[in-house]
């Protein structure tokens, strides 16, 4: 299995590479959420060109029965990402079911898809027991990954965010790629589009890329190849697909039709739910929202559970063992956790008083993120456009893409 990068060689990696990621919108982000995922997105959109999808289609997988709460909950997403530091104009927030072409690749990957591969998805079992409330032993929910998949296909994807936990998801995706590249790889338009985009180059450097390509695949020089591969980056008026094809051509594969993605791999931190025993989670109702209100942070920290040998107030503490202290850990400097873990300890410091401090720091930590979600919720149609703008150019990409696979398939009037 290919690990991926990890995010922090993001010094070393190029502008130009594409990143998708999406959120499924069943409700209001948790602080779970934003550690876990937006933190690294709010990063990300600095280094690559960012995609981040609102998985309004994959929340219809869940909660089919409620379909009402989905465009409240697609609003409020929007809100909470934007309160948090994602940036409009650094990265593309789009809605999935604007773009049709998401469930049309899901469809046609779906022929290819054995069931056995969808069956040992890890996640597959570990959710059908989490959500037994839940009627999802479906068509669409045991597909899943299938239209994750599309997701990431059509855009291109060279990189996709992931936590270790997830690599077994992006690996179905890599070899759904590979048997479909294998199968359908023999586009009947390769050689005009690879001439067409080499003839984008102009006459010098198209001259350059051939004799590289040439003297690769004679000596079979890794040399060679980078320096190909960086000429075709620095082609600042290619397209992605021209890019695609002509890395193709040069390796000699000519089969890029989708593209194998790469996990880049993100540190997400495990958070624990108010209830202390379980990961923060909206199907539990142990969540400590983005967006809480400040009033209440106090009061929901108080009712956490604490280490449950610490009996009386003279009674030496383990932090270790201690949900509150993972909020410390995640919120207060190493050395305010080091000074608790020993005033704990010794039994300097009470619970109440532990807990005082914590809620203190998160009160602090998301008083700006509770402010602008305020002043965004004032300006709906700002909201409703950085969606219709996203999904707006997402369309022309997975329009683009969606040709190319209708015309490997042979289906359709191109
Ligand atoms: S003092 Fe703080 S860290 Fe120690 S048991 Fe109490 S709440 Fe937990």
């Amino acid at each position: 299995m290919n690990k991926g990068k990890n995010i922090h060689m993001l010094d070393t990696l190029k502008a130009t590479q594409r990143v998708v990621s999406g959120q499924r919108t069943t409700g209001a982000c948790h602080i779970g959420h934003y550690f876990g995922v937006l933190k690294n997105w709010i990063e990300l959109q600095h280094h690559y060109e960012c995609w981040f999808m609102l998985a309004d289609l994959h929340a219809l997988t869940t909660h089919y029965q409620e379909p009402w709460t989905l465009k409240e909950h697609v609003f409020e997403q929007v809100i909470d990402w934007l309160s948090c530091g994602l940036d409009p104009k650094s990265c593309q927030i789009f809605l999935q079911s604007e773009i049709q072409e998401h469930a049309e690749l899901a469809s046609l990957l779906g022929m290819i898809t054995p069931l056995s591969w969808l069956e040992r998805v890890p996640t597959y079992k570990e959710q059908l027991h989490q959500l037994q409330d839940r009627e999802i032993h479906t068509y669409g929910f045991l597909g899943y990954p299938v239209l994750m998949s599309a997701d990431i296909c059509l855009y291109r994807a060279n990189f996709v965010p992931v936590g270790e936990d997830q690599l077994p998801h992006l690996e179905l995706t890599r070899e759904l790629v590979r048997k479909f590249n294998h199968l359908f790889g023999t586009n009947p338009q390769y050689q005009s589009i690879v001439n067409e985009a080499l003839d984008k180059m102009g006459r010098h450097q198209k001259k350059t890329l051939l004799d590289l390509k040439k003297t690769y695949q004679e000596t079979g020089s890794k040399d060679q190849l980078e320096t190909a591969k960086t000429l075709i980056s620095s082609q600042a008026h290619l397209s992605h697909h021209d890019r695609e094809y002509l890395l193709g051509f040069v390796e000699g594969a000519g089969r890029m039709i989708l593209v194998e993605p790469q996990a880049l791999l993100t540190p997400t931190p495990k958070i624990c739910g108010l209830d202390g025993n379980r990961k923060m989670s909206k199907s539990y109702g142990n969540v400590l929202n983005l967006r809480e209100n400040p009033k209440e942070i106090p009061f929901k920290i108080k009712n956490m559970p604490t280490d449950p040998a610490r009996i009386r107030r003279t009674d030496p503490g383990e932090p270790t063992v201690c949900p509150v202290f993972t909020y410390h850990a995640l919120y207060r400097s190493k050395e305010d956790c080091a000074d608790i873990a020993q005033q704990c300890r010794t039994a300097a410091i009470g619970c109440v008083d532990c807990k005082n401090l914590v809620a203190q720091a998160i009160i602090d930590f998301h008083a700006p993120i509770y402010e602008k979600g305020l002043s965004l919720k004032n300006h709906p149609s700002y909201i409703y456009d950085v969606i219709r703008q996203g999904s707006k150019a997402a369309k022309e990409v997975a329009a683009e893409q969606m040709k190319m696979i209708k015309e490997s398939l042979c289906i359709g009037f191109n």
